[in-house]
């Protein structure tokens, strides 16, 4: 296992996680947030998030030791950034900073495939 820095981000991408945060918060059903939070995360790039998932994939570059590594098999590259908690099961977390790690998308998909 290996242990990563923890760093902050600016207040701008604070708030804009925020903001995309409640709007999927505000949704009345589970399955509704569900979905939100899945459409926001496709769209996270785009526009108002540019800056901010910007920022957030180079502090977790930052973060990393040394190499850009999975965190899941501290072997492949890492290439994306990635919920620690899914958010189709907490999408609650989808737009939270302590949630991310920089992993390689195909092991973060195997990961939690056992996981659930
Ligand atoms: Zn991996």
């Amino acid at each position: 296992m290996i242990f990563l820095n923890s760093e902050t981000l600016s207040a701008t991408s604070v708030a804009h996680l925020e903001s995309v945060q409640d709007e999927i918060n505000q949704a009345v059903s589970f399955s509704e947030k569900a979905k939100k939070a899945d459409a926001k995360w496709k769209s996270k790039s785009s526009r108002t998030g540019k800056a901010a998932f910007k920022e957030i994939k180079d502090t977790l570059i930052r973060m990393c030791v040394g190499v850009e590594i999975c965190v899941y098999c501290e072997q492949n590259e890492a290439t994306d950034i990635e919920h620690i908690y899914p958010k189709k099961m907490y999408p609650e977390k989808a737009f939270v900073w302590d949630n991310y790690v920089l992993a390689y998308s195909k092991c973060n998909s195997h990961h939690k495939a056992i996981q659930l």
